[in-house]
């Protein structure tokens, strides 16, 4: 990304262009709202990403009109509206491809002590473009005369690609807390310094952050790790403090050198990783991927625990991949985080050396079998993030492991078109089981299951005969 500051003649001729693309919602509203004796204004997200050319379909405005007077203007020209939240007085809806939001004019207090804001409605757009996070988020496009109401000049920030506050920082944050957290987020994604002064308040008032709810941070982090430049945003909440309190897995790694700076610093290594798991992306298909990245980023968060040394000095980290994925699963519950999302991560975490017993290729199909299935559907991922784990400068040894990974992916190819790896089951299902051994359900079927399940995958697929033989045999050495 660019540091260069943006010149103004390219971010008018963005903003003619795309005021152009969106002219069809933006004159209907402004219309509707004005022939009702209401204003209504392009604000926030949508302008300032209209200024840097990557305005996308969701389009946010601010209005005098009460939810519900919204709701009215609406009917006859959205296709479908919704209720987003009528507390905070947003209402949702959508006409082709655009997705609007409309709010009433805020004018929010923050109540210290509590997790939530509290909403009252304003009476003008610049008291509601003051209570916003950022000055290149609090410029609005007033319709339908298009004028740019800019109170704390956001356009010469967004020309420097600079992130400030429109007020003192100190006092924003103690609005709300989760600014601090948005700061960084908006960092990595549009790739702005944050002001110094910005990033002054945000070391001294880090662990302000506490008061807000896990889900709220969670959601500024996962927007932060899906962003283009995550390791941006994530210095940044290094540096200042606030990782230590959302995530302080995080900044433990930085103290891992030892006291000859003899192996590399973990933290160093982490953010390279994430960077190569980003590039290869691709291969899951579908942009940027969280549980990809976030495994990259935890995926050693069990060193600063296992580490000791031995005589010699020679540094190990045993079982750091199996602690690894434990701290990695507490996190993320205390993130409040989806079981699916957490599953996912923690096992990536806990397979990630697994690879590394492989040698030059000395698995048998066995345990390449046992790779396959451990990962289940997280095996694309799992090969991302093992080959996104070698960031050693020898080059032939970096050679070496990509080339060995590759034939372990050929291995894989081959073995699953033969056999359906990602499904395997036992050979026999439970009620052949119990029909065989003449027995009812209980705690026997079930070893018998895991008896032939081993037995598959040490074997590969048996006939039913030799299945059933086997069986008998395991039930009569018992
Ligand atoms: P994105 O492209 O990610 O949606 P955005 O700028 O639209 O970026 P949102 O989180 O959708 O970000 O918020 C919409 C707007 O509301 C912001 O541009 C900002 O003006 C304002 N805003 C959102 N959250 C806060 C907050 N916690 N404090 C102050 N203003 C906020
Ligand atoms: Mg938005």
């Amino acid at each position: 990304m660019s540091e260069e500051p943006l010149l103004i003649t390219d971010v008018q001729a963005r903003v003619v262009a795309e005021l152009a693309r969106i002219a069809p919602v933006t004159e209907e509203l402004g219309r509707r709202f004005a022939a009702a004796g209401e204003e209504i204004a392009l604000v926030g997200g949508p302008v300032r990403d209209a200024m840097l050319g990557r305005l996308h379909n969701d389009l946010d405005f601010t209005t005098s009109a009460r939810p519900e007077v919204t709701e009215r203007l609406l009917k006859g020209w959205a296709e479908a509206i919704w209720d987003i939240g009528r507390e905070f007085g947003t209402i949702g809806c959508r006409r082709g491809e655009w997705q609007v939001e409309i709010t009433t004019y805020r004018s929010e207090a923050y109540d210290p002590e509590s997790r939530k804001p509290a909403v009252q409605y304003g009476d003008s757009l610049v008291g509601d473009l003051a209570r916003r996070d950022f000055t290149v988020n609090s410029m609005a496009l007033v319709l339908p005369e298009q004028r740019l109401e800019d109170p704390f000049t956001g356009v010469v920030d967004l020309a420097h690609r600079v992130l400030r506050t429109p007020g003192r920082p100190e006092d924003s944050f103690s609005d709300d807390p989760l600014r601090m957290m948005r700061a960084a987020r908006f960092a990595a994604q549009l790739g702005f310094t944050v002001a110094p002064e910005v990033v002054a308040a945000m070391t001294g008032m880090a662990e302000r952050i506490s008061i807000v709810s896990a889900e709220r941070v969670r959601d500024e982090l996962v927007k932060l790790l899906v962003a283009p430049d995550p390791v941006r945003g994530l210095r940044l909440l290094v540096e200042t403090g606030l990782a230590e309190q959302v995530l302080p897995e995080l900044p433990a790694l930085a103290l891992e050198r030892d006291e000859h700076f003899r192996h590399k610093d973990v933290y160093e290594h982490t953010l390279t990783v994430l960077e190569q798991s980003i590039d290869l992306e691709d291969r899951l298909g579908g942009g940027p991927d969280f549980v990809s990245r976030f495994a990259a980023l935890m995926h050693d968060v069990g060193k600063p625990r296992t580490r000791r040394f031995a005589d010699d000095g020679v540094v190990t980290f045993h079982h750091h991949d199996v602690v690894g994925a434990k701290l990695t699963r507490k996190r993320m519950q205390a993130l409040k985080f989806p079981k699916d999302q957490i599953d996912a991560v923690s096992m990536l975490v806990e397979l990630h050396l697994r690879f590394h017993g492989y040698g030059s290729g000395e698995w048998t199909d066995s345990a390449v079998r046992r790779y396959v299935r451990d990962a289940g559907d997280q095996l694309e991922r799992l090969h991302i993030l093992t080959r996104a784990d070698c960031t050693t400068r020898n080059q032939r040894k970096a050679d070496r492991l990509r080339r060995t990974y590759d034939d372990l992916e050929e291995r894989i190819a081959r073995l699953s078109e033969a056999e359906e790896l990602a499904s395997i089951r036992p050979d026999l299902d439970g009620n052949q089981i119990m029909e065989i051994l003449g027995i009812g359900p209980g705690r026997e079927v079930g070893e018998a299951y895991r008896f032939l399940l081993e037995l598959r995958l040490d074997n590969g697929p048996m006939s039913e005969e030799d299945a059933t033989r086997a069986l008998l045999d395991w039930s009569a050495a018992r």
